[in-house]
């Protein structure tokens, strides 16, 4: 016998209470889309649980993919069979026998079939017995087992369950809403987004472009970024808006000092404008407290003016590189330190102010009219949109990320 299931546990959705049929629903969804490469897998749901029905797939290449679903708390792996006592002696040696390296085991039964011969007192001893008999150098250890093995007598057969591998925590992605997430080509926004994307939040993309100084491959990479995190959980629609002709006008125009505070005042406006197109109730964006000069409290403070949509800033209070831990551990490292321009680091200032002053940039952005241009640059965008089943996408051991 060989692992033929996996078992799904979800914890904080279930106290969701009335909402909790819609958030099973959508796990069920992603959970579907995250496995769509393995052809055979089905995904069922019962009472306050989930299944992979694995079909002769691979169980620790499911697992792993499983553990990257947002929504997830713990997994096992299980073997399904009759309420047959022959079928679930051979079902627990078989399921010890996958766990290498074990010393230690003990067995939980817990019999929810009453019409089943056998009582948990009695099943306990009698499968415990047999792998003592069968498996050389194994002991049993009710109190601290390297392995616990469960089984459970149901109406519908029964399932013998061993280890306990964490899922990656958070909301199914889809169950509270939408934000539209500014991404760069740098290392923070696409940690921002997975974030954000773990509270179940699906997302949207917006990129600034500014074409000839920001290359083709500038926003190719950005494209490879939002591939990478719709693996995570749904597909991910990306607008990419022409920037330069707004940023020229700022350098032109106003005084190189508010340059770059002005030049975010028109990104988060813009942001915000496709935001409420598209039903997105939120931005999010990778800002980090002090790590540059447009993330001091004064200039989060003035930039933040223009739009009264939740800010989502995921990584605010992160250090770098606890920021770098994630973005290796997701896959978007290594594309994010790609070499590229980002539209922000060109006309940068020389001395760009670090604390601005809230009043006098209102006073000195109105000394030009940037209505119409905001306009052409929110019908020029391009919109792209990126599907996380065609990434090929290398699964990683997910446990210790949080
Ligand atoms: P990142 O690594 O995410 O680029 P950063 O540390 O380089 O962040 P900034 O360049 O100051 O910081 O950008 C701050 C935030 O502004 C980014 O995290 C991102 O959300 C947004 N942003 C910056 N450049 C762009 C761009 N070209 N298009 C969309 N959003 C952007
Ligand atoms: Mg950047």
């Amino acid at each position: 016998m060989q692992f033929d299931h996996i078992l799904i546990r979800f914890g904080e959705m279930a106290l969701k209470g009335k909402n909790r049929k819609h958030f099973e629903r959508q796990l069920l969804e992603n959970v579907q889309y995250r496995l769509h490469g393995f052809k055979k897998a089905v995904v069922k749901k019962t009472r306050g649980r989930m299944y992979v029905l694995l079909n002769g797939e691979d169980p620790h290449q499911v697992m792993k993919a499983c553990q990257q679903v947002f929504g997830i708390y713990s997994l096992s792996f299980a073997i399904h069979t009759e309420n047959d006592v022959e079928q679930l002696k051979e079902a627990v040696l078989s399921a010890i026998r996958e766990e290498k390296g074990a010393r230690t085991f003990k067995i939980s039964a817990k019999r929810a079939d009453k019409s089943f011969p056998v009582s948990s007192d009695e099943l306990n001893p009698m499968l415990g017995g047999h792998i003592l008999r069968n498996v050389d150098g194994i002991s049993v250890d009710v109190h601290q087992p390297d392995v616990e093995l469960k089984v459970e007598i149901r109406h519908e057969g029964a399932y013998v369950t061993a280890g306990d591998y964490r899922g990656a925590g958070g909301l199914p992605i889809g169950s509270t809403g939408k934000s539209m997430i500014m991404l760069s080509g740098g290392i923070d926004s696409p940690i921002a987004g997975y974030l954000t994307m773990k509270r179940g939040v699906e997302i949207e993309a917006v990129h600034f472009h500014s074409p000839p100084y920001t290359s083709e491959r500038a926003k190719q990479k950005v494209l490879d970024l939002a591939q990478e995190l719709s693996v995570y959980g749904k597909r991910i629609k990306v607008h990419v808006v022409p920037f330069t002709e707004i940023q020229q006008k700022i350098y032109r125009e106003l005084p190189d000092s508010y340059g770059m505070t002005i030049m975010r005042r028109m990104m988060m406006r813009i942001a915000e404008s496709i935001a409420k197109e598209e039903g997105a109730l939120a931005i999010t964006t990778g800002e980090s407290l002090g790590q540059v000069a447009s993330q001091t409290m004064e200039s989060m403070n003035t930039i933040n003016e223009v739009t009264n949509y939740p800010v989502i800033r995921p990584l605010v209070t992160m250090d770098k590189l606890e920021i770098i831990d994630i973005a290796k551990k997701i896959g978007t490292y290594d594309i994010s330190i790609r070499p590229y321009e980002d539209c922000c680091t060109i006309f940068v200032p020389k001395e760009p102010k670090t604390k601005p002053d809230r009043d006098k940039t209102i006073a000195i952005e109105q000394s030009a009219d940037f209505t119409e241009d905001l306009e052409k640059a929110l019908g020029a965008r391009e919109v792209v949109h990126i599907d996380g089943k065609e990434a090929s996408k290398q699964t990683e051991d997910f446990s210790d990320l949080f």
